[in-house]
């Protein structure tokens, strides 16, 4: 079983959605010591777990990228499209000030770049520690009727791929929310789709269509996560037993 672990902010005031820079340097120094980091569609045998965060927060790139660095781990960031510059001078204690309610509210992902930009996904994809994914164009519920779909889904790929110079093979579902068009759809133009629980495109070779994502954030203790990942990954091993009829 590969076990896909979902953050979001580091030091941020939405606590549920946050873990503090401390929390966060020792859970991946744990991470570290434990497993080995895999993008989707590497080779996963066992021991290896995917890090996955969401949103392409700057506090990404200031916090966690030289984490990933000092601990040699890899991570996939989830990019909403229409939220990124290609570049900024606004100071990065200005970038991180905002409250997380606040960071989709008018036009303050303009006036206080609180996404990666270009500029620093670029930095990011070059290091090899990170792979970038498709989260949507607008980071909409795409369940929701009068969606756009297609530019959700497939626009938000192609925006990020002419302007990364990389393929992107990996959608994450905005809130986890779908219906069976947005599944379709995703399946199409992606081989890896995520969402919390197991995948929706188990097509990630060497897993056997076992991939289980749970949630990071909000973490009380750096090594929390290992308990529940051990329980998952021996009922998920139980249910193919059962249904192998073995
Ligand atoms: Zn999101």
């Amino acid at each position: 079983m590969l076990p896909v672990v979902m953050y979001h902010h580091i030091n941020s005031d939405d606590l549920p959605l946050s873990n503090t820079q401390e929390m966060m340097e020792a859970h991946l120094r744990l991470i570290s010591e434990r497993y080995t980091t895999v993008f989707p569609g590497e080779e996963a045998d066992s021991n290896v777990i995917c890090l996955t965060f969401d949103d392409a927060y700057f506090d990404f790139y200031h916090y966690v990228f030289p984490l990933l660095k000092k601990y040699h781990l890899k991570a996939l960031l989830a990019v909403p499209s229409a939220f990124i510059l290609e570049d900024t001078d606004i100071p990065s204690k200005r970038r991180l000030s905002l409250k997380h309610h606040e960071i989709y509210e008018e036009d303050n992902y303009k006036t206080y770049a609180p996404f990666c930009t270009y500029t620093e996904l670029r930095e990011m994809i070059h290091s090899s520690h990170v792979a970038i994914a498709s989260h949507s164009m607008n980071h909409v519920n795409l369940s929701e009727e009068n969606v756009d779909l297609e530019k959700e889904i497939f626009s938000s790929k192609v925006v990020l791929e002419e302007n990364l110079g990389v393929r992107v093979e990996s959608f994450v579902l905005p809130y986890g929310k779908y219906n069976d068009a947005v599944v379709a759809l995703a399946r199409e133009h992606y081989p890896y789709v995520f969402r919390i629980g197991n995948a929706l495109n188990p097509s990630w070779d060497g897993i056997g269509g076992l991939l289980y994502r749970i949630k990071g954030d909000a973490l009380p203790t750096p090594d929390s996560l290992f308990k529940p990942l051990k329980q998952v990954s021996f009922w998920m091993k139980t249910i193919v037993k059962i249904v192998k009829g073995s």
